[in-house]
């Protein structure tokens, strides 16, 4: 894609967003990136390139949608705000062939139609998330059938923390264990909030998950059953929580961390992904 001189250049956005009037929907999680080198960044963060499909979720006024689209094959990009649309229209000018915007509502988006829309093309996820609505989108796209290759997102700074933390440790719990039974996810750079228009409350992260197929073989709705039991109450011993949230009796809870060669009265978060497999096998 050459970019000739009828390109936005991204000063111009701001100028762009005020010709229209736009007003920033905080509802929406609108907080936009212009900064280049950082959008340039994030996409050498995800990996797109060549012949890649991304999915962007919120594109927003296009910033890191262009970005995308100048090293990856086809970018469609969701955005649930119309008023965003003649300004789409003029910052992606020139990417119509490379780029789809679709205005809805992503989370109203069916599997299906998200399948029909990526015509079977294995593909990326790279967003700016709308801190709304973070942890659904991640887990939706961890968890659909289809499967993404990875998932690369702006998210709040303690979410990041929370995604990549390891066991024992304050921010581990359920989401950080779901997302190792599908894949690696790793805090690319930290982002301060000043980097944003407007600029919100809380700094930010980029965090890169890539997805694998290392636990394809295990029950994995058993799996987090147990995982969710475990941390119903993070106060209560591991066998606490397993008789109260799976019904088991005291003695196979016991045992079971007997057969693992683990203290009785552990807590839930000292244990590992593999350690939750094992368990869940186990009972
Ligand atoms: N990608 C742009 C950027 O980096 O500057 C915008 C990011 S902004 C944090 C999040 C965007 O997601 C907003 O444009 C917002 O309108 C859009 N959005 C919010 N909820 C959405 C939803 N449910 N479906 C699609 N887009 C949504």
């Amino acid at each position: 894609m050459i970019f000739d001189k009828r390109e936005v250049v991204l000063s111009d956005i701001k100028q762009i967003l005020k010709d229209h009037n736009f007003r920033f929907n905080k509802q929406f999680g609108q907080n936009f990136i212009t900064d280049t080198n950082l959008l340039q960044a994030m996409v050498k963060d995800s990996g797109a390139t060549g012949d890649d499909v991304v999915v962007e979720i919120g594109a927003g006024a296009g910033t890191l949608t262009r970005e995308l689209a100048k090293v990856a094959g086809n970018v469609y990009a969701f955005e649930i705000d119309r008023n965003l649309v003649p300004i789409l229209g003029q910052t992606l000018k020139g990417l119509e062939d490379k780029v789809e915007v679709i205005f809805r509502d992503v989370q109203k988006v069916t599997d299906k139609e998200l399948d029909e829309i990526l015509g079977g093309k294995p593909y990326k996820v790279v967003a700016n998330l709308p801190y709304y609505i973070t942890t659904p989108i991640i887990m939706r796209f961890l968890e659909r059938e289809r499967r993404p290759q990875s998932i690369t997102v702006m998210i709040q700074k303690e979410v990041g923390e929370r995604l990549t933390s390891t066991a024992d440790s304050g921010d581990y719990g359920v989401i950080t264990l779901a997302i190792a039974l599908e894949g690696k996810a790793k805090v690319m750079r930290d982002v301060p909030r000043y980097m944003f228009t407007p600029q919100p409350n809380v700094d930010s992260c980029i965090v890169r998950i890539d997805l694998d197929d290392t636990y394809s073989h295990v029950d994995k709705a058993k799996v987090k059953k147990v995982i969710r039991a475990a941390f119903a109450m993070r106060r209560k011993t591991l066998v606490n929580n397993l008789m109260s949230g799976l019904g088991v009796s005291r003695e196979n809870a016991c045992k079971a961390l007997n057969d693992m060669g683990l203290d009785e009265r552990i807590r839930g978060e000292v244990l590992d992904i593999e350690q939750f497999i094992k368990l869940s096998e186990i009972l």
